[in-house]
């Protein structure tokens, strides 16, 4: 046994043992029924070598995750104009807020908050049908994970259309600034579908490899994006990625990291791992409680950090 396997077993067995869970998303009923008491850990090291633990291969709802592939494919649709409607800095409120729209006039914060994922769902449907655009997301996680599994949770799905009154208040205030480009429903249709996608650990490590690579896909070495646009991706996790917690993040575990409501996160440290985990119940920033107690403890014991020379 390894080293990291020996950390990543020994993360999962502590993380079992852990009393104060947080709570389970309760907004739909895809969520509301997850067992709290579950927790998964997948790393994948720049060598290609996996360590998996807990409940690793179990899947859940990525929810926010998808911000950060829906992201990658619009900025390779338009590039740095993206950045012309959706700002980079961190927004210090959450997740679904809705007030700062108003003073800086329908420009979200950044690319990660709902408001600023919905732009980016306008600017990967433009010139498509919702379903084509809902598909070529689904299609670039199978490809980026080497895994045609990866399906999206039509329950989870008609879950957020049937409670996304904020969202809907969220694309329709940003439609009336000019900011969205395309039928409001369309949009949040296809933002409601990339947030229903389910996943595992295991294959959530393996979609983040191009972030941990400068870009590259480690298993065809294909380029998926450009090195700098992986930096910039990975900067914007680093202080976007867990809404109103990037801070407390950033000054615990020191990695770009992106959560979801459905209790996951990944994270990557360029040039060493890709590495994802897993337990539903949240804080009070809605990021997983559990997981990010994870990452610090992987972070302590590894020294992996963007902010420490060894990382
Ligand atoms: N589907 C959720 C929402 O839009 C996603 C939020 C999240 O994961 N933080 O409210």
């Amino acid at each position: 046994m390894t080293d990291i396997d020996h950390i990543v077993r020994k993360i999962a067995a502590d993380m079992a043992q852990e009393q104060d869970r947080g709570r389970v998303a309760d907004y739909i009923p895809g969520l509301a029924c997850v067992d709290p008491n579950q927790f998964g850990i997948a790393v994948i090291t720049a060598d290609g070598t996996i360590h998996v633990a807990g409940d690793g291969d179990t899947l859940f709802s990525i929810q926010s995750i998808s911000k950060v592939f829906a992201l990658t494919i619009a900025l390779g649709k338009v590039g740095d104009a993206l950045w012309h409607r959706v700002g980079r800095e961190p927004s210090g409120s959450a997740f679904n807020s809705i007030v700062q729209l108003e003073q800086e006039h329908g420009i979200p914060r950044n690319p990660f908050i709902n408001a600023g994922a919905i732009v980016v769902s306008d600017v990967v449907l433009s010139g498509h049908r919702p379903r084509e655009a809902i598909g070529e997301i689904l299609r670039f996680l199978r490809q980026l994970a080497h895994d045609d599994t990866i399906f999206i949770d039509d329950d989870v799905a008609r879950g957020e259309q049937d409670t996304g009154f904020r969202n809907a208040a969220l694309v329709n205030y940003m439609r009336a600034f000019g900011n969205i480009h395309n039928p409001v429903e369309e949009v949040l249709g296809v933002y409601f579908h990339q947030c229903a996608i389910a996943m595992n650990c295991r294959q959530l490590a393996a979609a983040g490899r191009f972030l941990m690579m400068h870009g590259r896909d480690p298993v065809t070495g294909h380029s998926i994006v450009p090195p700098t646009r992986a930096k910039r991706i990975n900067a914007l996790m680093m202080m976007c990625g867990h809404y109103d917690g990037s801070g407390e993040f950033a000054f615990r575990v020191g990695m770009p990291g992106k959560s979801g409501v459905g209790g996951g996160i990944l994270t990557v440290v360029p040039g060493v791992a890709s590495i994802a985990v897993w337990s539903p119940g949240l804080n009070e920033r809605g990021n997983s409680k559990i997981g990010s107690l994870a990452l610090e403890r992987l972070a302590a014991a590894t020294g992996w950090s963007v902010f420490n020379s060894r990382g």
